[in-house]
């Protein structure tokens, strides 16, 4: 694979300008032709330039292959990479604005149960200028500009896990809120981690107060280590104190996800340990009913159960909200687009990303 000049800050592209000896104006065309969502060809540099980053880099490092559009206005996209792996991702309309979901890395190796995204394991890690790329071309497809953007918040829930591609998260969060790009607030994006404690640690210092968001899924590491591997790597205790040093750090509320699983964590008793868990502390509970998928055997809390888990949290001082599934009409989910689009139709895959959407009110 070329190297991507989105993975690049302004910064970055200023000294590659210079060292082939072009003015400094040409960074800046450089720059906002990356940031509106053009392929190389199409950004008007010169043309001698153009034919030398040409050789370089990527014309078009991340492109929409597919998109399906509910009846609600989700879209979901099939991204195609330079090297012919497949990402998903969704945009979600809401009254405040435009939510993309976007995929950090292809595939997962954090194995979640009930989790489609980790079926086929760790591909690899997509580079910040991938997960970037996501996001440009879906602004340009919906007709978003430099002035007024198309996508207004970030979600980084789609396949992968955050942490685990650490660096590469970092670099694209920065180059996402820079103001020489798209600008975007850190308020407005939200960094959903399955809880890798020592990342979350190391992200408090980053100087990037975005909402932090932990998939926690149960009230004790022993249940939790029946869904999830992470639990035996880090205890939940441990979560909570590395939760209570990002707010320390940053004073932004952190958020816990609790998708809710028939007969594994979704009793009236779990809804008040899990209280009894979070008392006091500045957070709020995301419950989504578990998204099945085929291949796990495992089943979601019906509604009836969901809305008295929320009211149990709520009765108890938890601030909480029960979130409805977007998009549930255009065929279920973003893995299976992929296993359509793989040759691998009704692979029973995934309903993975559909399960992140639905994010709340932003937060101020
Ligand atoms: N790796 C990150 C981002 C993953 S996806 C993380 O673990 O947080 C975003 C959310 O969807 C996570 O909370 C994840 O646990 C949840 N999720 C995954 N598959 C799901 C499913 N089938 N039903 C409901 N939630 C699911």
């Amino acid at each position: 694979m070329k190297e991507i000049l989105q993975d690049k800050s302004f910064a970055e592209l200023k000294a590659l300008v210079s060292a082939e000896g072009e003015k400094p104006f040409r960074a800046k065309q450089l720059m906002e032709g990356l940031t509106q969502g053009k392929k190389l060809s199409e950004i008007p540099v010169s043309a001698a330039l153009r034919a030398r980053l040409a050789e370089r880099f990527e014309e078009e490092p991340v492109r929409i292959l597919e998109t399906l559009t509910a009846r609600d206005g989700t879209k979901k996209f099939l991204f195609a990479l330079a090297d012919g792996n497949i990402v998903e991702g969704v945009l979600m309309k809401y009254k405040y604005g435009n939510t993309q979901c976007v995929s950090t890395q292809v595939g997962c190796r954090m194995g979640c149960r009930f989790c489609a995204s980790t079926l086929g394991g760790l591909v690899r890690n997509l580079t910040a200028g991938e997960i970037l790329a996501q996001i440009l071309a879906v602004n340009r497809a919906e007709g978003g500009s430099l002035k007024k953007r198309a996508v207004t918040n970030v979600v980084l829930m789609g396949s992968g896990e955050p942490f685990d591609n650490y660096e590469n998260v970092v670099r694209f969060l920065r180059n996402l809120t820079a103001e020489e790009g798209l600008g975007m607030s850190a308020r407005n994006i939200s960094l959903s981690t399955c809880g890798l404690v020592p990342a979350m640690r190391a992200f408090a210092d980053e100087g990037i107060p975005l909402n932090l968001t932990v998939s926690l899924h149960a009230v004790t590491d022993e249940e939790r280590a029946r869904t999830m591997p992470v639990a035996n790597a880090y205890s939940i205790a441990e979560i909570l104190d590395a939760c209570a040093h990002y707010f320390q750090k940053t004073g932004r509320r952190y958020i816990f996800e609790y998708s809710l699983i028939a007969g594994e964590n979704s009793d009236i008793a779990h809804a008040a340990a899990l209280a009894e868990l979070l008392k006091g502390k500045p957070c709020h509970v995301n419950l989504i009913r578990l998204n099945a998928v085929k291949e796990r055997h495992l089943r979601a809390a019906d509604e009836r159960m969901a809305q008295a888990f929320l009211q149990e949290l709520l009765s108890r001082g938890i601030s909480a909200t029960l979130r409805r599934s977007m998009g549930s009409d255009i065929g279920g989910a973003c893995g299976q687009l992929r296993a359509k689009y793989l040759g691998a139709a009704d692979a029973g895959l995934p309903k993975s990303c559909e399960a992140g959407f639905g994010e709340e009110e932003p937060q101020a």
